[in-house]
């Protein structure tokens, strides 16, 4: 959508003598909006595709809106009003959408060929062209189209990372992973074991603790996330073995579940690409093998948008986005493989470096700077979007379950966030509907205690 938008941002700027190429989309769901486009299936769809969303359907926001807005599209903008800093999935969703139906999708939904699947994407030496081979899952037809460059908008957050574990085989209750959660009220009553020490982890016990579980662990492999978990909520190092229902961890502690669900991440995974078009990588900030983060060293003519993790997300993209359309366009000049390569190991050798969350964020703050630099994309304060991060990860300190309650401003606007009308740990209905409606009165009573207590922290 990012990549759509930039196109089309050019096609309207109407540069005398530019010529903004022909341009092709294939998605494989039936509407757009990637992770963001809910799903209730799992496993396949009904295509019989696998499914690509690992959405569920209570996410709200986890980091805050203020760190994710665009800069040339703001929430201000969409909706009319000021809007409190987590939002649920649907608005966000709505939002994206918004930004990209804006001149009724023309150049951009327009240009989106709905349930197709790329199936394969060959490289031709001797013309320096792609064949795509794609299947209209609709029609089931296949066909092939020839293009001087691809972008591979896909994500690495589909193909989930299922590692095994002594005796799991035979835990009687049910194992799933992060990708097929969709909910957790049916976690209610359960004794809940996730594995894993991440975002999933963390926010789908929380979710879990929320919906009445009446227990969850976190099992952790590298270091605990170390919040200051409610009653109820426990971490745990890894896993020794499993022996029924009962769970021994490396430190000699032993539970008993009802449900285990993996948190374990995910893989890049392009099974439409050949291995030297593929990235191959764990989940980092700086996949090796992409220059800018977003050209294929092998091949300058294949892109990849949003393929690091990420603190900053939609507004990454963007910049992302906008860079690789200057390069298509030729706004942006390529520099030759040498000197593309003494840029990739820079960026590595800082990445590197790295030590702790504050300089991760900074670090995708300065890949951002660096990026929009080339481009006409609206630059904004990252260095404040940087303080907001750190505000925020204090907050989760201080209460993991009151964290989305607080209200950031936004570096684009200056608007200062609403506090919304129901705590986050009380809303039992995530609807749009719901988020942007005029709070009943508990809501109200509720609302105002987080308001003083976010003018006491103030
Ligand atoms: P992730 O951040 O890549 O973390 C994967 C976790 O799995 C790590 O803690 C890793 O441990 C652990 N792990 C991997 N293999 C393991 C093994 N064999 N045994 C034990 N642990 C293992 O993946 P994620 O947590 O699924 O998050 C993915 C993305 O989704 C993030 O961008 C996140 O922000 C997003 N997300 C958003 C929301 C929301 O907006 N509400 C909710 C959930 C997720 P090591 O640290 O040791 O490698």
């Amino acid at each position: 959508m990012a990549a759509l938008r930039a196109f089309d941002a050019a096609k309207r700027q109407g540069n005398e003598g530019e010529i903004v190429p022909e341009i092709v989309c294939y998605e494989k769901q039936d509407d757009w909006g990637g992770q963001w486009n809910y799903s209730w299936r799992t496993g396949t769809d009904h295509y019989g595709e696998p499914v690509p969303s690992s959405m569920y359907r209570n996410l709200w926001s986890n980091g805050p809106k203020e760190a994710l807005e665009f800069a040339e599209y703001t929430f201000d903008e969409h909706f009319g009003r000021p809007i409190s800093s987590y939002p649920p999935r649907e608005v966000l969703w709505d939002y994206i959408d918004g930004r990209a139906s804006q001149y009724g999708g023309k150049g951009t939904k327009d240009r989106v060929k709905f349930a197709h699947a790329v199936r394969w994407v060959e490289w031709n030496e001797e013309d320096a062209t792609f064949t795509l081979t794609v299947e209209d899952l609709r029609a089931k037809k296949t066909l092939t189209e020839v293009f001087d460059h691809v972008i591979v908008a896909t994500g690495h957050f589909s193909f989930p990372n299922v590692p095994d574990f002594e005796g799991i085989g035979r835990f009687p209750g049910e194992i799933i992973h992060a990708h097929e959660f969709r909910g957790a009220e049916r976690l209610a009553d359960q004794r809940v074991l996730l594995i894993g020490g991440s975002y999933s982890a963390e926010d789908i016990g929380v979710q879990a603790h929320k919906m009445g579980a009446t227990s969850v662990t976190m099992s952790y492999r590298s270091k605990p996330q170390g919040f200051a978990w409610p009653e109820g909520m426990e971490e745990l190092p890894v896993i020794d073995r499993f022996e029924g229902s009962v769970v021994h961890f490396s430190d000699g502690s032993v539970r008993e579940f009802d449900a285990v669900i993996l948190c374990t991440g995910y893989l890049h995974h392009y099974p439409f690409l050949p291995d030297e078009l593929s990235i191959d990588s764990g989940n980092n900030l700086y996949p090796a093998g992409l220059y800018r983060g977003t050209v294929w060293q092998k091949n300058p003519q294949l892109f990849y948008l949003g393929a690091q993790d990420q603190w900053f997300t939609f507004n990454m993209f963007d910049a992302q986005a906008w860079y690789v359309r200057d390069l298509i366009l030729g706004r942006a000049a390529l520099p030759d493989a040498a000197a593309r390569q003494e840029s990739i190991d820079a960026w590595l050798g800082r990445f590197n470096a790295i030590d702790g969350d504050p300089a991760a964020v900074q670090f995708q703050a300065d890949y951002i700077r660096d990026l929009i630099e080339a481009t006409d994309y609206p630059m904004f304060d990252l260095d404040e979007v940087v303080r907001i991060f750190l505000a925020w990860k204090k907050d989760k300190k201080t209460d993991i379950l009151t964290y989305r309650d607080q209200p950031h401003r936004s570096v684009m606007t200056g608007t200062m966030a609403t506090v919304h009308h129901t705590p986050w740990l009380a809303e039992l209905d995530d609807s749009r509907e719901r988020y942007l409606s005029t709070p009943d009165d508990a809501a109200e009573m509720a609302r105002a205690e987080v308001e003083a207590s976010v003018s006491v922290r103030d």
